[in-house]
């Protein structure tokens, strides 16, 4: 067996560890950009900085980032910093790694850029989480929308791995019950994809079965009581332990249909997943069934359901009820919400079969499968 497993972040957690911020970042730099949402509640955090600061209060476009990177270049930056959700990180992530490779970020980026590598070191870069959700404060790639090509793509190299990823539980504690419900449900995803994926590795099962049972006990309550601090500190655990997992094992379907539905879509990347999860769980698990009945991720679909259920008997279909039921009382619209319109459906499929996310799923999906897939998240 061989299996490699990347991380050169500093991982700092725990409750109130946000205080050490700029102490910390001292070490990295002395003149921060600091990239943060539209919500004014780090703005203390913020203002403890001394710093340059610069809006990213969507999920990052081509256009945003080649601004930031432009903000960070005139003020002689020497460090990023963002604080805010996977948007705002992807954004820092991005603009930290232009500023020093040239500004442009369809130059370097996959699919409708240049795919150019990025060789020069970005400018240092720290992530610090204010959601449960995306684990970007410890990937090394930026999801960026471009709005003319109407799709999602990464900008990706192992330089721009965070220097320092500093997940603060206690940060996550206002968020609304909505955003809640969505970037739990990508965490999830991001463990059970990465668990079941064709480059499943026992490093990285380790990290997803701790993750998956931590969500198991946690989503519910820090959904239905936002000041829940244990349920808090599970998720912000958990969303770390998905963002280490995907980076070293990859992803699958339902991430292969968030990036083609995030270009034709504005909702949030992580609602996305929501409503595709029990979907892309019971396509995979049907089609093995009849096409594979041996394949390892068939045991491994039914150690998940027996981690969300409790349960030593369940089998993967409760699994997926499990899921189904969770999505349910915590009220993730479906796709059509979202203004996903059943014409749109065609080269959605197209678009997924090719994404990246999905090369990693367990088994090859049919045109039919993955069409099944997205047409059951609809509605
Ligand atoms: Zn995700």
């Amino acid at each position: 067996m061989r299996f490699e497993f990347a991380t050169a972040t500093r991982i700092v957690f725990g409750d109130g560890t946000a205080a050490s911020l700029p102490d910390l970042a001292r070490a990295f730099g002395t003149r921060p950009l600091v990239v943060s949402g539209a919500s004014q509640r780090q703005a203390a955090l913020i203002s403890a900085l001394a710093c340059e600061t610069f809006f990213a209060s969507e999920e990052p476009t081509v256009d945003l980032v080649r601004e930031g990177a432009r903000r960070a270049q005139q003020a002689g930056c020497d460090l990023v910093i963002s604080i805010g959700g996977g948007s705002v990180i992807d954004a820092g992530k991005a603009i930290a790694a232009l500023a020093t490779n040239g500004g442009e970020p369809l130059e370097f980026l996959e699919v409708v850029g240049k795919g150019r590598t990025i060789t020069v070191p970005p400018l240092p870069f720290i992530a610090v989480p204010t959601t449960a959700g995306t684990g970007s404060e410890v990937t090394r790639n930026a999801v960026l929308s471009s709005p003319a090509h109407r799709v999602k793509a990464s900008l990706r190299s192992p330089l721009m791995l965070p220097r320092l990823a500093l997940v603060d539980p206690e940060l996550t504690c206002a968020l609304p019950p909505a955003i809640t419900a969505y970037t739990g449900l990508d965490a999830l995803t991001q463990l059970i994809e990465p668990y079941v994926s064709s480059r499943a590795n026992p490093l990285a099962d380790a990290i997803c079965v701790e993750g998956i049972r931590r969500i198991a006990g946690s989503l519910r309550r820090a959904y239905h009581d936002g000041d829940d601090r244990d349920a808090r500190r599970d998720m912000a655990m958990a969303s770390l332990f998905g963002g280490l997992a995907l980076a070293n094992a990859g992803l699958g379907v339902v991430h292969g249909f968030a990036s083609p539905l995030g270009g034709q879509s504005n909702a949030p990347h992580g609602a996305l997943c929501a409503a595709l999860l029990p979907h892309g769980m019971a396509v995979n698990v049907r089609a093995m069934l009849a096409r594979a009945p041996r394949h390892p991720a068939l045991e491994r679909y039914a150690v998940v359901a027996r981690i969300l259920t409790g349960r030593n008997q369940a089998a993967a279909e409760d699994g997926i009820e499990w899921v189904r039921a969770l999505c349910h009382e915590l009220s993730v619209p479906p796709l059509r919400a979202w203004g996903i319109a059943e014409d749109d459906l065609p080269a959605i499929v197209q678009n997924a079969a090719v994404a990246s996310s999905t090369q990693a799923n367990p088994l090859p999906l049919t045109t039919e499968e993955l069409t099944t897939v997205v047409a059951g998240a609809m509605c």
